[in-house]
């Protein structure tokens, strides 16, 4: 924030700009919704292009934001190759127990890894519509947010000078580890945040999966979770002590765990690969709220982190997207403001619904294996009630596909 070594303002910018500050999946929607209502728009992302194209991670959108996408002509690509699953299978004392959360609440889930959304997103915003796009930036700093002529500065990894971009407003969109959040500081606002207390060891392997659903792994031993991403690629998860080094997980170690965890009768065995990535997230959840402040409107991970747990975290990252780019586009093209300055009242009740369900549905995966018999005994009876009552079954096939949750 050191407002002294910034460069002057420029003359200020004839038609509104918005600068959206990272190239994830939620600054490239609001630019390409910027774009296509013809507002001027710089996204600066601090990586390259190759490497937001394939950096690895989320691979489950509802079909609510599948749709949202459709509508604006962001989804050909991914209509066309992602396969669509509608159901999760449970394993749990050695038996197998499918939950067709589908068939009760008519959506689906779209199996379309991150980056080939985010390679689609980049082809339309710049290669189709020319949109303004700055990679490799360093040290970028908010400038004037609670003025009507904010701005953004960076260092030009070309020149290594400092770049000044004046705006009407900024979409901070930089994620978990970015910068545009600091800014609002604990006086504006307040940070909510819950730690699990355990960690998740993240392969992905190059094996096929071994199921045609989600399987979620509910062990003793610790969780176990093995989701599609793509014929060649499949996304497993171990449970495992928070910080854990992952070098502490040979080969044999990891498929060894796998196996046991995601046992159960009339299983087949799972196809075995190498492990293309291995890292260890420590499982935690915040909330900034309110998500803006002045000129600068947080949207996705910056403004919240739900741990992969419901696979919800790109989902909440598209819907505040959706959102801010509607906003930001009528207020650049006719004034109104009024659904800016609802922006995140509108956002955050969807937010806390999924932050909610996340946190339900870890104390159900991980009590077996917490070592104290009471958690265990009551994750083992939220999961009978949702296998046996109906309308426990319904509530929570709507909260796993995102669907009325909205407020
Ligand atoms: P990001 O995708 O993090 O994008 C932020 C961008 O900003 C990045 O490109 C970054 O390089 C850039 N940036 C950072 N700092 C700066 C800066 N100072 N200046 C400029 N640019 C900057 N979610 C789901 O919905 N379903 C899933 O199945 C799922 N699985 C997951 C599995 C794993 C292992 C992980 C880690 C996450 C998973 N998620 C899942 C969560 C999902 O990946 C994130 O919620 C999503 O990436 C958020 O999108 P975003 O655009 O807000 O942020």
């Amino acid at each position: 924030m050191n407002l002294a070594s910034a460069p002057e303002p420029s003359a200020p910018p004839r038609r509104p700009r918005v600068v959206v500050v990272g190239a994830g999946p939620a600054g490239l929607t609001v630019a390409n919704i910027l774009r296509a209502a013809s507002v001027d728009c710089v996204v600066l992302e601090t990586e390259s292009r190759e490497f937001i194209e394939q950096r690895p991670r989320a691979g489950f959108i509802e079909e609510w934001a599948v749709r949202a996408l459709q509508q604006r002509g962001l989804a050909d690509r991914l209509l066309t190759h992602a396969q669509t699953h509608g159901a999760c299978e449970f394993r749990w004392a050695g038996e197998r127990h499918r939950f067709a959360y589908g068939e009760l609440s008519g959506d689906r889930h779209f199996v379309y890894p991150q980056p080939l959304l985010v390679t689609d997103l980049v082809r339309a915003y710049a290669d189709r519509a020319g949109g303004d796009i700055r990679f490799g930036v360093r040290d970028v700093e908010l400038h004037g947010i609670d003025t009507d002529r904010p701005a953004v500065s960076y260092t030009d990894p070309a020149t290594d000078e400092r770049v000044r971009v004046d705006c009407a407003a900024i979409a901070g969109c930089d994620g978990a580890r970015g910068v545009t959040r600091t800014y609002l500081g604990t006086e504006r606002a307040t940070t909510a945040r819950h730690d699990y207390g355990i960690g998740w060891l993240a392969l992905l392997a190059e094996a096929p999966p071994s199921s045609d659903c989600v399987v979620f792994g509910i062990h003793p031993r610790g969780f176990a979770a093995h989701m599609a991403r793509s014929p060649e690629v499949t996304r497993y998860y171990l449970e495992c002590p928070p910080g854990d080094d992952p070098e502490n997980w040979s080969h044999e170690r990891v498929w060894s765990e796998l196996h046991t965890r995601l046992a159960a009768a009339g299983t087949p065995p799972l196809t075995e690969g190498r492990l293309i990535e291995k890292r260890v997230l420590d499982m935690h959840n915040y909330v900034v709220e309110p998500m803006s402040y002045g000129r600068l409107y947080l949207a996705g991970d910056a403004a919240h982190l739900a741990a992969p747990i419901a696979a919800k975290g790109m989902n909440l990252a598209l819907h505040d997207a959706l959102l801010l780019g509607d906003a930001l586009a009528a207020y650049c093209a006719q004034g109104d403001g009024s659904d800016l300055s609802g922006y995140s009242e509108a956002c955050l009740p969807r937010v806390w619904q999924y932050q909610e369900f996340s946190q339900w549905l870890s104390e159900l995966l991980h009590g077996t294996s917490s070592g104290d018999p009471f958690k265990a005994g009551t994750a083992g009876a939220r999961l009978r009630r949702i296998l046996r009552s109906p309308a426990a079954a319904a509530a929570f096939a709507e909260l796993y596909i995102g669907k009325g949750v909205g407020n």
